[in-house]
């Protein structure tokens, strides 16, 4: 049996609410830890579900009125199957953007009343919102026998998010909230969606996230100037070298060959599409020997390539990145998730990770007046039954 930090809030709410018991169901938040900003470029990630998660209440209430209670935001939206579209943005859409979707692929949905709680941080690129689409789908297809696989589920919820929500996100965050295995990765190819497990057994070591605390606005924009810088040179040189548009069929050496063809900018983020896709392979290697120098290193990299070649990072995560090399018992460390601000994922020796912890905040502190938080992770088990 794994360890689950579901809610026994979100029951006891349940109960008291609702006045019956519930199914309980959940869904983690996850880690990506390497291969970054690669999922909307069709190559190899290799995430995992965390220790915090969503938890799901469910009972079916023979009313045509959907009632959901969320205990974060303390509130709770009603709506029938042809009222919901009219729901105003907000926590609920994620929720509503999973039925739509179901329905779309022509299931039938009863009402039911449902309670909601999470551990993931919102907004710190632990993808708290794939751990709530997630914890929805599944806990309505078990509920009501819907047969759906874990794959439609996480597909689902992606399309959820796309179509419901508005944002334009790859599968990586749900693909690795459905299938997360205790103590393991994932190592998803984000084209063909084939994956393979690889141990992720710590030991000595463990992975701590620090948040910046900042969010600076460029994220947005930037992100889709590098699918666009991407997705052009990507088809400008598997033209001319004459393959199928897609980076397993280019290398590096390739960028040389055809330099001439695109500008300076794009020949950078190719170059770190290449080399970061390739980490991922060599993480792959190193976790299977257990090589968590091996591994460290290549999150220094990963940082380095994010920093200067796909110029998705900034001063803030910068200046934690440079603080960790200078730390004893930690092996490497790297900006996780879109970037310009959000979380550094750092390997860090157990026993050196409260004065990490400690001598980061003084000197972030001190340089950009904010406290940063932390975030101890485990590699926790994927969308799951709480059996009570
Ligand atoms: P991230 O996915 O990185 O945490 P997002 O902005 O994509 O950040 O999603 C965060 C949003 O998801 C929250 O602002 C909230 O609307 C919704 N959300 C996530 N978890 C919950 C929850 N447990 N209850 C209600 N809303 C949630
Ligand atoms: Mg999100």
């Amino acid at each position: 049996m794994f360890s689950s930090n579901f809610s026994q809030k979100a029951i006891q709410e349940f109960q008291n609410r609702y006045q019956k018991k519930p199914r309980v169901f959940r869904s983690p938040g996850r880690i990506n830890l390497i291969g970054e900003h690669i999922d909307y470029n069709n190559g190899w990630v290799m995430p995992a579900g965390i220790d915090k998660e969503v938890t799901f209440c469910i009972s079916k209430n023979e009313t045509d009125t959907f009632r959901i209670f969320s205990l974060n935001q303390q509130e709770e939206v009603s709506f029938t199957l042809s009222t919901y579209n009219s729901i105003p943005s907000g926590w609920a859409k994620y929720v509503i953007g999973v039925i739509d979707e179901l329905i779309k692929v022509g299931k039938k949905i009863p009402a039911f009343d449902a309670t909601i709680d999470g551990n993931v941080p919102f907004g710190s690129g632990l993808s708290s919102s794939a751990a709530l689409e997630c914890a929805t789908a599944f806990a309505i297809n078990e509920y009501f026998e819907l047969n759906l696989s874990r794959k439609e589920i996480a597909l689902i919820s992606q399309a959820a998010e796309n179509n419901f929500v508005g944002v334009n996100c790859g599968i990586m965050d749900q693909f690795a909230s459905v299938f997360s295995k205790e103590n393991q990765v994932i190592r998803l190819d984000c084209d063909t969606l084939e994956y393979e497990y690889f141990p992720c057994e710590l030991g000595e070591y463990t992975l701590i996230l620090a948040n910046t605390l900042v969010k600076h606005s460029l994220g947005d924009s930037e992100y889709n100037t590098r699918r666009r810088e991407c997705e052009t040179a990507l088809e400008v040189l598997s033209d001319a070298k004459g393959v199928e548009k897609s980076f397993r069929n280019l290398t590096i050496e390739d960028l040389n060959t055809y330099s001439s063809l695109i500008n300076e900018t794009q020949a950078k983020r190719l170059s770190f599409v290449l080399g970061e896709i390739n980490r991922v392979q060599l993480a792959s290697k190193a976790l299977k020997n257990k090589d968590f120098h091996e591994l460290g290193k290549l999150l220094y990299e990963s940082h380095e390539g994010l920093q200067h070649l796909y110029e998705v990072s900034c001063e803030e995560l910068d200046f934690m990145v440079n603080f960790s090399k200078g730390f004893e018992g930690l092996l490497g460390s790297r900006m996780m998730g879109g970037g310009f601000g959000g979380c550094t994922i750092n390997l860090i020796e157990r026993k050196s990770s409260q004065s990490f912890q400690k001598e980061l905040t003084g000197a972030y502190f001190k340089q950009f007046g904010i406290e940063p938080e932390f975030y101890q992770v485990n590699i926790g088990e994927g969308s799951s039954e709480v059996i009570l």
